[in-house]
C-alpha cells in the first residue's frame, strides 16, 4: 500500500519534531540532509529505525516532545540487553485508547459488555491498554491483572464477564480449569481478545471447544503504542489496522526493498501522529503481508495485514524465494503419516541452492512415494521443488529445548 499524500503530510510533521529534538533519528535525518518528504519515492528512501537504536537511546533519548508534556512511560521487557523506554504525551495516551476502543468495536464488543482484563499492568503496555480502550468504549472493565486463577474464575462468574482479554496461553489455562471444574454453565463469556503471542490453530480450536467463545487476535508492540493497533473482524482474514495512526509497509528483510501488496516480508511501521516518541520506518521483524483489496467480511476501509507468520530471523532465502519454516510446517500437517519432527537443510551445490526436507514416518508407508507427494505439495506452496527425504521415526535429533530445524550449510 503506497503511502498517501495525507500520510506524507503527517510524516513531515514528525520529521520536523524529530529534527528539533535532535535524537538519534533526528540526527540521522540531518546527516542525510532530509528536512521533509515530497513524494512516496522520497519516503521510501528514509533510513530505517531498529530496536537497537531504541535501546541505545536508554533511558529517555527517544523523548521528542518537551518533558512537561510527557505524562507516562512504558517499557518493553528487556530480556536481552537494556530495555526500551517509550515516553507518551497525553495525546498519545488518548490516541492509543481510541485505537483500542476501535479494536473492541470491530470485534463487536459494546458498552454493554464487561471486559475481564488479565494481562499485566505496570511498565508493560498490555493491561493498561486493554483498560483504557474499554473505558473509552464505555464498557465495564473488570481489571484483574495476571494470575490467581481461582479469583479470576470467581470474578468471571460473579461479575458475569462477557469478554476475556488474555494471552493465548492464559486463555487456554483458564479454559481448561473451567472445564475441569465443570463451571462452563456459570460462565457468560462470549468473546476473547487475545494478544501478545504467536499462536496456532490448534490452540485456538482448543480454547474455542472448551469455552465456546469467539476469538480475536489483537496486534501491537510497545514501541508503537502497545497492543491495539490492529485486530481481525468477525470471520475476516488477517487483521485490520488503523492507517490514520500508523503507516505499514512490507519490506524484503534481506534487501530492505519495499514490496508490493500481497507479498510476504517484514512489517515496517511509521507512526503518523505520535508525539512522545515518533518512529519512522521502524523494523518490527514480524513477518506478514498486506492483504490486497477491501475486506469482504465487514467492508471496512481500514487495510489488513495477514496473520503474523513468525520472525524474520526464521526466514530463509532459497533460489531467490523467501521461505518460512511455518510454510513447510503447514504442508507437513497435511500428511498424518509423518511425525511432528522435521529438518530443513539448505546447501549450495554446483552454483545452485538446494533445499532438503527430512521428515519421519513409521515403517508402514512407502518412503519414496510419500517423499514425492510431499515434494509436490511443497512446490505448490513455495514455488520450487525440494529434495524430500523420508526417514524412519526416531532418526531426527530431539532436543528438550528448542529443536534446531533449519540448517543452512551455505555459509558454513
Ligand atoms: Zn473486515
Amino acid at each position: 500500500m503506497v503511502i498517501s499524500n495525507e500520510q506524507l503530510e503527517l510524516v513531515n510533521g514528525r520529521i520536523k519534531a524529530l529534527i528539533a529534538a535532535n535524537n538519534f533519528y533526528g540526527k540521522r535525518l540531518k546527516e542525510a540532509g532530509v528536512e521533509s518528504v515530497a513524494s512516496a519515492e522520497d519516503f521510501y528512501k528514509l533510513p530505517f529505525s531498529e530496536k537497537a537504536d531504541l535501546r541505545d537511546a536508554y533511558p529517555l533519548g527517544l523523548m521528542t516532545a518537551p518533558e512537561e508534556e510527557i505524562v507516562r512511560i512504558h517499557s518493553s521487557s528487556g530480556t536481552t540487553g537494556k530495555p526500551v523506554i517509550i515516553p507518551y504525551t497525553a495525546k498519545d495516551v488518548d490516541d492509543w485508547a481510541i485505537q483500542f476502543a476501535r479494536c473492541y468495536e470491530v470485534a463487536g464488543i459494546t458498552n454493554k459488555d464487561r471486559i475481564q482484563i488479565t494481562p499485566g499492568y505496570g511498565l508493560w503496555t498490555a493491561g493498561i491498554g486493554f483498560q483504557a480502550g474499554c473505558e473509552k468504549l464505555g464498557a465495564m472493565a473488570v481489571p484483574l491483572g495476571p494470575g490467581n486463577t481461582d479469583k479470576q474464575i470467581q470474578m468471571m462468574i460473579d461479575m458475569q464477564s462477557t469478554v476475556l482479554c488474555a494471552t493465548s496461553s492464559y486463555a487456554l489455562l483458564l479454559a481448561e480449569e473451567i472445564e475441569k471444574r465443570g463451571l462452563r454453565d456459570q460462565i457468560k463469556l462470549k468473546k476473547g481478545v487475545i494478544g501478545s503471542e504467536r499462536w496456532g490453530d490448534a490452540m485456538r480450536k482448543s480454547i474455542n471447544d472448551k469455552l465456546g467463545i469467539e476469538l480475536f487476535d489483537i496486534y501491537g508492540l510497545t514501541e508503537i503504542y502497545g497492543p491495539g493497533i490492529g485486530i481481525n473482524c468477525p470471520g475476516g482474514e488477517g487483521m485490520h489496522y488503523w492507517d490514520d495512526f500508523i503507516y505499514i509497509e512490507i519490506i524484503d528483510p534481506k534487501t530492505g526493498e519495499n514490496l508490493p501488496d500481497g507479498e510476504w516480508g517484514e512489517i515496517v511501521i511509521t507512526t503518523l501522529v505520535k508525539e512522545g516518541a515518533p518512529l519512522i520506518r521502524f523494523r518490527t521483524h514480524d513477518l506478514s503481508r498486506i492483504i490486497p483489496g477491501t475486506c469482504p467480511c465487514c467492508g471496512r476501509k481500514y487495510p489488513r495485514i495477514d496473520k503474523i507468520q513468525g520472525r524474520t530471523d526464521d526466514m530463509m532465502k532459497i533460489k531467490g524465494v523467501n521461505v518460512f519454516p511455518s510454510q513447510i510446517e503447514e504442508v507437513l500437517k497435511l500428511f498424518p503419516e509423518v511425525t511432528s519432527e522435521y529438518q530443513i537443510r539448505i546447501s549450495h551445490l554446483d552454483g545452485r541452492d538446494t533445499m532438503r526436507i527430512y521428515v519421519e514416518t513409521n515403517g508402514s508407508v512407502d518412503f519414496l512415494d510419500l517423499a514425492g507427494k510431499i515434494a509436490e505439495k511443497v512446490k505448490s506452496r513455495i514455488g520450487f521443488t525440494p529434495l524430500d527425504k523420508v526417514v524412519e521415526k526416531g532418526v531426527l535429533p530431539r532436543s528438550e529445548k528448542k529443536t534446531k530445524r533449519v540448517i543452512d550449510e551455505r555459509y558454513d
